[in-house]
Order: C-alpha cells, then sequence, then structure tokens
C-alpha cells in the first residue's frame, strides 16, 4: 500500500443499489480522506440513507465495491465492518428507551469489546474490568458533553439534542475510525441544534485524525460550520462535490434542489 492509499479510508467504486426498478445509488464513486469531515447533501429520496446502509453492509450492493483502509469490505457483514471501526447513527432516534444514558453507552462498549469472543459469564468476571468500563463511559459521556446529572435518568425522559448526543456517544462507545451520522439534527428545534454540532465538533477535536467523521445534513448552515467538503447525490447520482462556498453557487446543485420539498438550499 503506498501512502497515497494509506490517507483514503474510505473508497466506493461505482457503487449501486437497485430495489426493483428503481436504482437508489447510481455508480457513486468516493474517496473520503483518512480525518476529514465530509457532508452528503442531496433532496429527500436522493439515496443518502442507502449509501450509509451500503457502507455499513446493512445493505448488499447490486454492483461496484467498497474499500475501507484498502481491503474491500463489500462483502463484509455488518459487525465485522462494526469490528474493524466503522460506526454510525441513525436518522430515526435509535436508543433504548427505559436504560439509563449511561447504560445505554456501556452496552455499546461491552458490545464491542464481546462481539463473538467472550461468553456472557465473563462480563463481569473481575470488580476491576466494571471499572474500567465505567471509565470509559464517563469518558465519551463527558465527550459529547451529556449532562452528568442526566446520565441516570431514562434515555427516554432526555429532550431530544441529549438522546441524540446520546447516540453519537454509543456510536463512539465501539471506537469507530469512521463516523457516520445521518441527519444528526433532525426534527430539532433551532435552538437545540447548535449542542448538537458542538457536540460533533468536540468529538473530532478530542479524536483528531483517527477518527473520519461522514454527516448527512440538510441545513446549509450546519453543513457550513462543520463540513470541509460536500458531496451532493440527487437521484442516486453524485452531481457534485467541493467545498461548501464552490456547492452553494453549483447550477447542478441548484437545480436538483428546484421543486424540492427540502428547505432552501441557501
Ligand atoms: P435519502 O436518505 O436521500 O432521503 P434514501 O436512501 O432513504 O434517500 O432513499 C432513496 C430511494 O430509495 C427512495 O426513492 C426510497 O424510497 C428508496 N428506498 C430506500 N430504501 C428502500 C428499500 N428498502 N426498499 C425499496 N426502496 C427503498
Ligand atoms: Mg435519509
Amino acid at each position: 500500500m503506498n501512502s497515497a492509499t494509506n490517507d483514503i479510508i474510505l473508497q466506493t467504486n461505482k457503487i449501486t443499489k437497485k430495489f426493483g426498478g428503481l436504482t437508489a445509488v447510481n455508480m457513486v464513486d468516493v474517496e473520503i480522506e483518512r480525518g476529514s469531515v465530509k457532508t452528503i447533501i442531496g433532496p429527500n429520496g436522493s439515496g443518502k440513507t442507502t449509501f450509509f446502509n451500503l457502507i455499513t453492509g446493512v445493505l448488499p450492493p447490486t454492483e461496484g465495491s467498497i474499500l475501507f483502509n484498502g481491503k474491500d469490505i463489500t462483502n463484509s457483514p455488518p459487525h465485522q465492518r462494526s469490528q474493524h471501526g466503522i460506526s454510525r447513527s441513525y436518522q430515526i432516534t435509535n436508543i433504548f428507551p427505559y436504560l439509563t444514558a449511561f447504560e445505554n453507552i456501556r452496552l455499546s462498549i461491552q458490545g464491542h469489546y464481546l462481539k463473538g469472543k467472550i461468553k456472557l459469564s465473563d462480563i463481569i468476571r473481575r470488580a476491576g474490568d466494571i471499572e474500567v468500563l465505567h471509565n470509559e463511559t464517563y469518558g465519551i459521556a463527558d465527550i459529547v458533553g451529556l449532562d452528568p446529572v442526566r446520565l441516570f435518568v431514562p434515555a427516554t425522559l432526555l429532550p431530544h439534542a441529549e438522546q441524540r448526543k446520546l447516540e453519537i456517544a454509543m456510536a463512539l462507545g465501539t471506537k469507530p475510525s469512521l463516523l457516520l451520522l445521518d441527519e444528526p439534527t433532525a426534527g430539532m428545534s433551532v435552538e437545540e441544534i447548535p449542542e448538537v454540532i458542538d457536540a460533533i465538533l468536540r468529538v473530532k477535536e478530542r479524536f483528531g485524525k483517527d477518527l473520519t467523521v461522514i454527516l448527512v445534513e440538510h441545513k446549509m448552515d450546519v453543513v457550513m460550520r462543520i463540513s470541509e467538503e460536500i458531496i451532493v447525490l440527487s437521484n442516486g447520482k453524485k452531481i457534485a462535490q467541493g467545498q461548501p462556498q464552490e456547492i452553494k453557487e453549483n447550477k447542478d446543485v441548484l437545480q436538483a434542489y428546484l421543486g424540492s420539498t427540502d428547505e432552501d438550499l441557501i
């Protein structure tokens, strides 16, 4: 592997997903540099979530390949990709509602350690293990800025922004090198959005080059604050890629958003 390949954490080659007659993702090529923050935008139904599902292995592609750290993972199952460092949060909040925030995070860390390797009875064999686990849980909660007072409240009672931060914390529990965030500010009030953006920025600052982030996001002010580069999908195709300012002025992008029911691009 030469150094140029080394700097690319994720590469897709003509990745395609068809659902019957509908091509949700159409021959998409991307190269994601290690440690970067990229945003995928595109009108509703343009294939953003499907693209994430292909990267995480939730869906098999119809065509094309995916390389992660230079290795072909096109046919690897989701749990293997997670073990190798790919983690995600969902567009729809996905937490254990009646467990506390603390337990939600701890479970994600435990799940990562234990996957297929250790028997359930080994989970808390030594008191020291639990202490390490708990310290790690507190550490992650702190990075995303979860309110410590609320860590022991059932997750379902947390305000929406805190639930989103909890999901990011759970994704971090699996020690990812690639974090995929699907619309982390979806359904959020104007006051809540900065809280989640700050959490993402803090995570990025804490892990630096060791963490690459790809997010799907609609709100252009959020995109502008967080991302270095934007990839635009429309009808499953990649129609543009570039710096936020270039994308805002790109004719194809503006055209794709015309008539869309999404919020205005600008
Ligand atoms: P986005 O996240 O950009 O809004 P999606 O990736 O969710 O778009 O969807 C892209 C297209 O694929 C849409 O037309 C959607 O209806 C379709 N689609 C997504 N998932 C499935 C599925 N499991 N079965 C059939 N069609 C799907
Ligand atoms: Mg989506």
